[in-house]
């Protein structure tokens, strides 16, 4: 990323508290452009908003006066998934370009992998539903639920996670198995909602790691779909410094196992989300389908969901590393999140309570503006969590700790302590 101008303002140095951080290579002046992510590695708009924000820019239909996009991508079968929606023809053809196969016609397309999910969906969540309350509870019969079940209540260690996780890649091996895995572990109370096919939250996850596998497998194609494109345009294929490359994510922090600790639960749905993901891509391009060469789009997928690394290297990163897809009017107290994306440079900010940057959402990109004069060699902080002066030091950092698992040191939170110690020190003495 050293290359790109927009990166030449600041430099990632190891810092003398531990982990890497950014710092200004000069002074900038207060609202300065110092980072800009043309793009996410990997986005997902919530299914409720899925109607009304634009599959390409993330344009909110009721910011524009409507209540949903007419543009839709036409799937040509009635009977599958719904739609995706776009605001112009403009972001329907340059989804297009960015989401279907660069290779031959007949392989796999994004739109085939959406309409298996959604349908797939749709029908087991109906099937579980229908199932006895008497089957419910009564079948932890597989190893992997057996596991997940003695976890679910209290000490997540590394040793038995990365043993749940060999379970999952054994339960999951053949891929005509996953689905009746799946409802088992739906039916058990392993599950964050019992007799739950998928929650909301894992099939946006679902959805987000198919995203993330897609960009995955788009950069590494030579027959790329828009490598003449300017780099602005946020298409999969720009340089790597404006979406970040795979190992370029593979840079951000990991809380996987501080994430777990603290819901149990998660373990679980990280692995149904793993097992789903897998029987999607391996039945969307299964037996009935055409033929798969290792080389094609869907060759690829299969590849990076044979075990569950190259997900879980994902899923590890999601939490802590991702921004919220805001709607536009971020002022608005209603403002509602219709999505995240990770935007991988921008996750290499750390936290400050007085940030020295903010960040603006234009279409699919996330720009990084400094909010201040900032001088070379100081730290450019953005805010992970509300800092506004009604937050206090005990509600941020119960914040900070309770979701990115450190306890902030920023100058602000050590006044605010000092300034407490100080009080204490004064009633002591005062006593008699
Ligand atoms: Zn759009
Ligand atoms: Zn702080």
């Amino acid at each position: 990323m050293s290359d790109s101008p927009e990166c030449s303002l600041f430099e990632v140095l190891p810092t003398v508290y531990g982990g890497r951080s950014t710092f200004a290579k000069q002074d900038i002046t207060k609202g300065t452009l110092v980072l800009k992510c043309a793009a996410p590695y990997s986005s997902v708009i919530l299914r409720k908003f899925r109607k009304e924000v634009c599959g390409w820019c993330f344009s909110y239909s009721f910011e524009h006066g409507k209540r949903k996009w007419d543009t839709k991508f036409d799937t040509g079968n009635k009977n599958s998934a719904p739609p995706i929606v776009f605001c112009t023809d403009d972001c329907l053809n340059t989804w297009e370009r960015n989401y279907q196969d660069p290779g031959t016609a007949k392989a796999l397309s994004w739109l085939q992998i959406h309409s298996n999910f959604e349908k797939t969906v749709t029908q087991e969540t109906a099937g579980l539903a229908k199932s006895t309350n008497a089957s419910r509870f009564t079948t932890f019969s597989t190893n992997l639920s057996l596991h997940l079940q003695t976890l679910s209540g209290g000490d997540v260690t590394k040793e038995n996670m990365e043993e749940a996780w060999r379970l999952a890649e054994e339960t999951f091996s053949k891929p005509k198995t996953i689905l009746s895995a799946l409802r088992e572990l739906g039916r058990s109370s392993v599950s964050s909602d019992n007799g739950v096919f998928l929650t909301e939250f894992e099939a946006d996850s679902a959805r987000f790691i198919l995203d993330g596998l897609f960009t995955r497998t788009f950069q590494a194609m030579p027959s790329a779909p828009s490598s003449s494109e300017t780099s602005s345009s946020g298409d999969r294929n720009d340089s790597a410094f404006n979406i970040g490359s795979w190992n370029d994510l593979l840079e951000l922090q990991v809380l996987e196992l501080d994430n777990i600790r603290s819901r149990p639960s998660l373990l679980a749905s990280f692995i149904r989300v793993y097992g789903f993901v897998k029987y999607i891509i391996s039945s969307t391009s299964g037996p009935s389908g055409p033929p798969i060469e290792a080389s094609s789009l869907g060759g690829v997928l299969l590849g990076l969901v044979s075990n569950s690394n190259v997900v879980r290297d994902i899923l590890a990163r999601d939490h802590s590393n991702v921004f919220g897809i805001w709607e536009q009017a971020e002022d608005d107290v209603d403002c509602e999140m219709l999505g995240w994306g990770m935007f991988v440079f921008g996750a290499y900010f750390n936290h400050d309570c007085e940030p020295t940057i903010v960040k603006k959402r234009e279409g699919r990109s996330l720009m990084f503006y400094t909010m201040r004069d900032v001088a070379a060699g100081e730290e450019l902080c953005t805010s992970y969590i509300d800092v506004s002066a009604e937050s206090t030091l005990e509600k941020r950092n119960a914040e900070l700790e309770g979701e990115w698992f450190f306890t902030c040191q920023c100058e602000r939170c050590q006044r605010e302590r000092g300034g407490v110690d100080k009080a204490v020190k004064k009633s002591e003495t005062s006593l008699p």
